[in-house]
């Protein structure tokens, strides 16, 4: 295949979809990954080939080891090759509780998706890359991987535990693998969104909407899709090539102290 190969997990809907359409700009083939929603995905793929891309819609869920080894197993029947993994796919709580209350259900549903699958999926596709580069398969250069985490890797929401743990988590996930890959080239880095206008943040709309005009953060508007896209394909473009393990802060600036 002559363009770059991305898996963008959680790529029908949202951010996921976001980063698929500036990856389909760079000429990108994207494996746009999907939960259930099929109708999201498929639009995802038309909006990628508007763009200038290629790719294919891919159903699997991320918590699932099953689903993940079909995920790259299907990825490499199609295109040979990944030159670059996006963590994405991700959800709320079904219900927002207090950490006093919340319990085990919620916690082990938000694990699995939001922590232990991108984990083990990272692995298995860290191997995969590996191989890539020993036996020279780096058409367009070294493989990447980035994860996409949240402004609640490190804000607690007491409302919400079970997500921080898991963002946080993802954190120090991107600095393990960055660690353990650096020897091979590969690199890998952390995208840390503040809210973005997604399906995910709906429900909270007006709730957005009063911080965003209270000053919540320096830049006074919503995070959008493309905004992390733009991000996600910065690092695509190898814009970053001495660095590994970094965190880009897409946030309007929700990450400053001000006094
Ligand atoms: P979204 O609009 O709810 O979209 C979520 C996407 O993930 C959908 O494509 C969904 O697939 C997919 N997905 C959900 N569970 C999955 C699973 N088990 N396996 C595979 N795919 C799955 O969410 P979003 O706002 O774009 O969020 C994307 C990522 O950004 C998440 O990791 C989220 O935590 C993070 N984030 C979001 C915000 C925000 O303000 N929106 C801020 C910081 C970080 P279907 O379409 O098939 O359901």
């Amino acid at each position: 295949m002559s363009r770059p190969i991305s898996i963008v997990t959680g790529a029908g809907r949202g951010i996921g979809r976001g980063i698929a359409i500036e990856l389909a700009k760079l000429g990108h083939a994207v494996v746009i990954n999907y939960a259930g929603n099929f109708a999201a995905a498929d639009e995802c793929l038309k909006l990628v080939r508007e763009a200038g891309g290629e790719g294919i819609t891919i159903r699997a869920d991320v918590a699932s080891a099953e689903d993940r080894a079909r995920l790259v197993t299907d990825t490499l029947t199609a295109f040979g090759r990944i030159d670059l993994l996006v963590n994405n796919a991700g959800v709320a709580p079904n219900v927002r509780a207090d950490i006093l209350d919340a319990g085990e259900e919620s916690f082990d549903r938000l694990i699995n998706i939001n922590l232990k699958g991108p984990y083990f999926l990272t692995q298995a596709v860290a191997n995969q890359m590996i191989e890539q580069v020993k036996s020279g398969a780096t058409p367009f250069g070294l493989p990447q991987i980035v994860t996409i985490t949240s402004i609640s890797a490190y804000t607690a929401s007491v409302n919400r535990g079970d997500y921080c743990v898991a963002k946080a988590g993802l954190a120090m996930m991107t600095s393990l693998f960055a660690a353990r890959l650096a020897e091979f080239g590969i690199k890998v880095f952390e995208v840390r969104p503040g809210v973005i206008a997604t399906d995910m943040t709906e429900g909270v709309k007006e709730k957005y909407d009063k911080l965003i005009a209270e000053g919540a953060w320096p830049i006074r508007r919503w995070g959008l899709p493309e905004d992390i896209g733009r991000a996600v394909a910065a690092i695509a473009r190898n814009d970053f090539p001495f660095s590994t393990g970094e965190v880009f802060n897409i946030d309007g600036g929700f990450h400053l102290r001000t006094l």
